[in-house]
Parts: structure tokens; sequence; C-alpha cells
């Protein structure tokens, strides 16, 4: 256990991204940072131009052409988008836009502007062309917004690229979305030790620590992104149905799974779903457990073979949780 842990960060897709690796290879370290940005570059709605942005462009008069990439992404958003219940819209875009939030200029929209944008959000409106590779958002205004998966599309990717270097023992985070890959050398029982935020307090103060091998760990929350106005938070992750955030019990969702990108896609539906309805939904699922933590401070922990976690917070209740 006296392996070296070589640490790499750099800041992109709006957040510290960090590698660690336990041999040198700064070819690889390189490749995999040249990756990240080249893929931010392709998906992000935060800048003026990239490929989701010309197709965001088009709104309402033609469909575009994407690289194969971006285009399986935003298949797969659209499959998430449409699945029953499902919180998860990638059409959410000109509501994202309207309320800023996590960014500069936020405020609580008039009423008739959500009830305005919301009417631009359906995710059937967004035309997909397998054959040519074409997205075409119908109407006007439309937009997609891959934010709540990018993330951990590009995690996964990450993890085959180090592959192809020889590297099967790595962690990368890309600002709460952790990939950890194989098992790791810095413990005797090889699992790696993951540390679960504690919501709203210093970055380094945590609720507990998560022990598994080989899985990613993504976790949606409102307290990441979020204002305050009059007593009320306004947090990033916007309901489809109302055009606010999502009001319900939970503080945060943490998904544990083997691919980033699903870990991605249900960290934000289990969080829309709340408890009772996202244990039901994650029951459908035997790859995937998950950690719920409520604001009135219970943790709810299902699916314990995927992982172990060893709580750090006394004012939390470890709960078991039986469905009606
Ligand atoms: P985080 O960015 O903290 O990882 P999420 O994965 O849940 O959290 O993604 C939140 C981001 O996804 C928002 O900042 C916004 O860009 C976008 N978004 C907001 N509401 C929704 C929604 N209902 N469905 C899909 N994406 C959303
Ligand atoms: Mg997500």
């Amino acid at each position: 256990m006296s392996e070296t842990c070589h640490t790499y960060s750099q800041q992109l897709m709006g957040t510290t991204v960090s590698l660690q690796l336990f041999v040198e290879n700064l070819p690889a370290v390189s490749a995999v940072f040249q990756t990240i940005q080249a893929l931010e570059t392709r998906l992000t709605v935060n800048r003026n131009h990239s490929e989701v942005m010309s197709i965001n462009h088009a709104a309402g008069s033609q469909p575009v052409a994407v690289s194969k990439l971006v285009f399986d992404l935003i298949r797969q958003a659209k499959q998430a988008s449409l699945l029953p219940h499902s919180c998860f819209n990638f059409a959410i875009g000109p509501l994202v836009k309207l309320w800023k939030i996590g960014f500069n200029g936020h405020s609580v929209p008039p009423a008739e502007e959500i009830a305005q944008r919301l009417t631009l959000t359906s995710p059937e409106l967004i035309r997909l062309d397998e054959k040519n590779h074409t997205v075409f958002l119908t109407r006007t205004g439309m937009e997609i917004d891959l934010g709540a998966i990018a993330k951990g599309y590009i995690a996964d990717i990450t993890k085959l690229v180090l592959a192809s270097y020889g590297i099967h023992q790595a962690i990368i985070n890309c600002g709460g979305n952790v990939l950890t890959i194989g098992s790791s050398p810095l413990t005797s029982n090889q699992q790696w030790h993951i540390g679960l935020k504690r919501p709203f307090a210093a970055a380094d103060s945590l609720l507990g620590i998560l022990h598994l091998q080989n899985k990613s760990v993504v976790t949606s929350g409102i307290y990441e992104r979020y204002f305050i106005l009059n007593e009320k938070l306004y947090h990033h992750i916007i309901d489809p149905q109302s055009g606010y955030p999502l009001d319900n019990e939970l503080q945060s969702v943490t998904i544990i799974s083997d691919n980033s990108l699903t870990g991605d896609i249900y960290s934000t539906i289990l969080y829309g779903l709340g408890v009772e309805r996202g244990i039901k939904e994650l029951d459908k699922h035997q790859y995937m457990g998950a950690i719920f933590v409520t604001k009135d401070k219970k943790i709810i922990i299902r699916s314990n073979q995927h992982f172990e976690f060893k709580s750090l917070a006394d004012d939390y209740q470890i709960c078991s949780y039986e469905l009606n």
C-alpha cells in the first residue's frame, strides 16, 4: 500500500476536474484533459458556438447534422426524457436560460414568462433522424440542454481513453460526478473511499464515506447551484411540469452504478421522484444503488450490494425505508 498517487486538475465544464493515477503517464493525462475539453466544446450551451448550439440556433427552421458522438448522447437524452414519470427533460433549455440559476443575473421570472417557455420544452417536439444524424427543434425558441448528463457521458469516455493507455486503476472526478476505475491500490481491501458531501457545508465536510470498486458515484442535489430570495431556496433542477425548481423532501440523491451516464440520468430522475417513488423505480434496476438525503436529516440507503456507506454525521439518521 505504498502506492504513490498522482493527482492532476483542470478547470473544465464549469467545475474542477481532477484525475488520480497510480502510475506516471503524462501522455495519458493530457489525452484525458484534451478529450474532456474537446467534448465540452461540442456539447456546451454556455457559449455561443458548439454542436449543440448549432442545433439550438436552427430551432424552428431546419434540422442540423451533428457528429455521431453528439447524436448518441442526444438520442439517450431523448430516451431518458420520454421515460414514464421522468422529470429529466433535455428540452428544458428555455427555462434554464430564463432562470439563470448558478449564473449571473438569476431571478424569479414572472409566472407568465415561465408558462410561455413551458410550451417550448416538449421532448416530443425534438425530431431525431437516425440515418443522417440530424436533430430538429421544431419550434422557434426551443433549446436542448445536456447539463444533467454531459459530465456522466464525458466521464465514461475518459475511462476508455485511460484504457487505451493501459491504465485500469484511476479516479476521475468531474465536480460531483466521480468515476472509480478498477480496484484501489490504496486500501488493503482494494476498495476506493469516496466522500459524500454534507449539504450546505464546506467542501471537505462529509456525511460519510462510500467504499466501492469500479463504480460511478453521481449526486444531484439542491446545494451546489442555487439562490435564496425571501427565505426561499431556488436550485438548478427545474420541474418540467411546473417550470419552477423541483420541490420535495430531498436534499440530494446519489446514484452508484457501473457507468456514469446512467448515474447522471438517474440521479436527476430519482431526485425528481422523491424517496418513495424513487425507491420503487430504483428497485427495477438491479445494477444501481442509491443514497437519498432528506431535508429532515435522514439518509436512506438502497441496494447495499454495490457499496458500503460509513456515516460520519451524528446529526443525520440512517434509515431503512419500508415501501407502502
Ligand atoms: P449537476 O449539474 O449538479 O450534476 P444535474 O446532473 O442534476 O446536476 O444537472 C442539472 C443541470 O441540468 C442544470 O444545471 C441544467 O443545465 C439542467 N437541467 C435542469 N433541470 C433539468 C431537467 N428537469 N432535466 C434535465 N436537465 C435539467
Ligand atoms: Mg444528472
